[in-house]
């Protein structure tokens, strides 16, 4: 599949903006959404995608989208990190099939990563237990500014 490549209104992320399917959501406004990964690469593994822009990569996005986007990316990993005390944490966006990408809806990842924790491979992580993401979910929502 090419890099450039038109937008499927029925990627699993648009399934989860129009609430066809369920997610453990952290936070959204009008114009964003940080969720739960399903498959978390590490715990609190979170997602942000925006709500407005239908960019599948980065190369697409309107300026003004990304800003917020990346500010809501921001304002989510503040909160992990209060809520989790991470050692550290990774920020992952990947862009077209070759770069790993596998929903064709422009996210960010953020990873938390401590020192004494081996990180799961993206693509290689098992499916998380719905409770305990509600759950997550829910302490980092509590830790936001
Ligand atoms: P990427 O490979 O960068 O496109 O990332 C897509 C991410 O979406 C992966 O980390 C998947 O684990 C995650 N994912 C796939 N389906 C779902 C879902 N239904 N809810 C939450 N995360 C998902």
């Amino acid at each position: 599949m090419s890099l450039h490549h038109a937008y499927d209104p029925d990627n699993i992320f648009a399934k989860i903006l129009r609430g066809e399917i369920p997610s453990a959501n952290v936070w959204e406004d009008e114009h964003v959404l940080a969720f739960m990964d399903v498959f978390p690469q590490s715990e609190g593994h979170v997602l942000v995608i925006s709500k407005t822009s239908t960019a599948p990569s980065l190369l697409e996005i309107e300026p003004e989208a990304l800003d917020r986007l990346t500010a809501a990316v921001q304002r989510t990993a503040r909160a992990v990190e209060k809520a989790l005390s991470p050692d550290g944490f990774q920020i992952m966006q990947l862009n077209g099939e070759a770069g790993g990408q596998t929903v064709f809806h422009l996210h960010f990842h953020i990873i938390p990563r401590w020192t004494d924790r081996p990180m799961k491979g993206h693509g290689h992580a098992p499916m998380a237990d719905a409770a305990v993401l509600r759950a997550l979910a829910d302490r980092i929502a509590a830790a936001l500014d």
